[in-house]
């Protein structure tokens, strides 16, 4: 039997996506082989390379000037990637959300000078902080963002005005869970293993003239995007299996109606839990109402004993994952794109049913 898997990452995946692969995994169309066993310099990976591509261009809606980069290493080696490829003239500004946020601002001090524009450590990073425009570098290569943190559960819902700085955000925890207009940015990444696939590989979408030719440097020929950009991400072997199955992850969205009905979609799950947590006695979410993630949502009782043995009791029920990250504790619920509304009502009435015991104690 399948449980309800609330983990933030590898996470679940449509099921009717594993269903397709099951069904594709000893051979793949005419080719009598698993995607997994073929050559990537084969005409029949290649086929499915270009349609994961095209296919997260038309999801997406992204622009022809933006080029679509398939990467391993996870969104932590984009944090070092990202300056060593962008900070040209030495200086990025970075808004500390989190520890995502945390990290990418710390690896980006190695190769330049990283500007603090605002933190939310102060309050265990539990809201997003007000910006103002004037307090940003003029001069900077890049302003970056981490947009969802999925450790804490708070989202950007206005992007910073960075002007003609281009905006570089970490998408990994809701890239594809709504639509989202890329001609903002000048760089997005997200690791696939939140909401896109399973782990091994990450999507970079860069706007064409933020593309260096770096080979004159020390820069390792894997961290350099040109690299992937002349060589439609084959100038090694890919994680193929990886890229194949987001690709149909992206069928599938295409499938439900793309973005904006994941948008809904989402909406209606994180209320349903949101609500369930505002007129809980026991449950309360530590984020700013506004600064709530659709995607991560985060809930504590207070009490870390009953927390442990909510987080044991929901195992039991077939809710699984449903332990805070080890660095906060406390639960965390990500009820990405895969995760159905049933799932998200099985929890909601499970934490109704606890409170109920809970309080004749
Ligand atoms: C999971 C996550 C990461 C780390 O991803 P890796 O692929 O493990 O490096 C970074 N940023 C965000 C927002 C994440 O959710």
């Amino acid at each position: 039997m399948r449980v309800y898997n609330f983990s933030a990452g590898p996470a679940v995946l449509p099921e009717e996506v594993l269903k397709k692969a099951a069904s594709e995994l000893l051979t793949y169309g005419n080719s009598g082989q698993s995607v997994m066993e073929m050559s990537h310099r084969s005409k029949e990976y290649e086929a499915v390379h270009n349609e994961c591509i095209d296919l997260l261009r038309e999801v997406m809606a992204i622009p022809a000037n933006y080029k679509i980069l398939f990467i391993q290493g996870g969104a932590h080696m984009q944090f070092e990637m990202v300056p060593l490829n962008l900070m040209q003239k030495g200086t990025a500004d970075f808004v500390v959300t989190g520890q995502w946020a945390g990290k990418a601002f710390s690896e980006a001090k190695k190769y330049g000078e990283a500007n603090l524009i605002a933190s939310s450590k102060d309050k265990t990073f539990s809201y997003i902080p007000e910006l103002d425009s004037s307090t940003f570098n003029k001069n900077a290569d890049y302003f970056h963002i981490c947009e969802n943190n999925t450790i804490f559960g708070t989202k950007f819902w206005k992007l910073p005005e960075t002007g003609s700085v281009p905006l570089v955000s970490d998408m990994s925890s809701c890239i594809l869970s709504e639509p989202v207009d890329v001609s903002k940015y000048g760089l997005i990444y997200a690791c696939a293993q939140k909401n896109m696939g399973p782990s091994g590989v990450t999507i970079v979408i860069i706007r064409e003239d933020l593309i260096r030719d770096l080979s004159e440097t020390k820069t390792p020929t894997m961290l350099q995007y040109k690299i992937y950009d002349d060589n439609n991400s084959l100038y090694n072997t890919p994680p193929t299996y990886s890229i194949y199955m987001c690709k149909l992850v992206l069928e599938w969205i295409k499938e439900k109606g793309g973005l904006s009905a994941m948008k809904t979609h989402n909406e209606k799950k994180a209320a349903i839990l949101y609500d369930a947590i505002d007129s809980s006695k026991i449950f309360s979410n530590p984020v700013v109402k506004k600064d709530r993630s659709l995607m991560n949502v985060t809930f504590v009782t207070g009490n870390e004993e009953l927390d442990k043995k909510f987080i044991a009791g929901a195992k039991a029920a077939g809710l699984v994952n449903l332990g805070g990250h080890r660095s906060v504790g406390g639960m965390r619920a990500s009820i990405y794109n895969a995760m159905p509304a049933e799932g998200v009502q099985a929890l909601v009435d499970f934490m109704k049913k606890f409170e109920e015991n809970a309080t004749l104690q």
